[in-house]
């Protein structure tokens, strides 16, 4: 009797290290597959990110019929600065300017890398006009917070173009119309925002 009771108690006891186990590796799962989804630089999310993002977003337009602004930020002269300042200080900058935007951001807005020094922000609920001033508060935003390379402090600029997602239209076409807005802003002088 004494002895079947102290094998239940130790197997109790198997029993609860394997629970504690699993929720180990729960958690471990969840820790890796939300670091496939982000870039480890910026935690802005990676492109495969973005595309999860779109297709969740495009369901919600569809089924409430809302509005939805892609907006797509380059850094302006970022070549400038990784020549001048060294690369690990452009890692810096990038980091900072994913910080600044993410605290400017609605929680439902989504950024994502999208290449070297580009960005794309998701702004679901967002007319044209809405989206084209939050990225213009964006770019206030970044002159007030600067970014400090040791002592000296440095204005990140970018220039960025959006667009409101068309009837019928992919996630990429509104991307790509968003790109083609941004290269017309660095056209026009750099660190300004166009509407596509
Ligand atoms: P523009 O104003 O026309 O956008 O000029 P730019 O210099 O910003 O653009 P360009 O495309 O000529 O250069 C982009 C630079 O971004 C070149 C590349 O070395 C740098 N870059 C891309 N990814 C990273 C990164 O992860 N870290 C750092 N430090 N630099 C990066
Ligand atoms: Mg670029
Ligand atoms: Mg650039």
């Amino acid at each position: 009797m004494g002895r079947t009771q102290e094998e239940l108690r130790a197997m109790r006891g198997k029993v609860l290290a394997t629970e504690a186990e699993i929720d180990r590796l729960h958690e471990e799962l969840d820790h890796v597959s939300a670091q496939a989804r982000h870039d480890l630089l910026t935690g802005a999310l990676n492109r495969k990110g973005l595309d999860e993002a779109m297709v969740r977003e495009l369901a919600e337009v569809r089924r409430k019929d809302t509005p939805l602004c892609v907006a797509l930020l380059d850094i302006d002269n970022f070549k400038k600065l990784n020549d001048a300042r060294g690369h690990a200080t452009g890692d810096a900058a990038l980091a900072h300017l994913a910080a600044v935007t993410r605290e400017s951001m609605r929680p439902q807005d989504s950024l994502a890398r999208y290449g070297g020094e580009e960005f794309v922000i998701v702004m679901p609920d967002t007319e044209l006009a809405q989206g084209i001033n939050a990225m213009t508060r964006l770019q206030r935003e970044l002159t007030k917070r600067f970014f400090l390379a040791g002592e000296e402090k440095i204005i990140i600029t970018f220039s960025a173009g959006v667009a409101q997602l068309a009837s019928g239209e992919t996630a990429q076409e509104a991307i790509n119309r968003a790109d083609q807005a941004m290269y017309l802003a660095k056209r026009a002088g750099k660190n300004r925002v166009m509407g596509a």
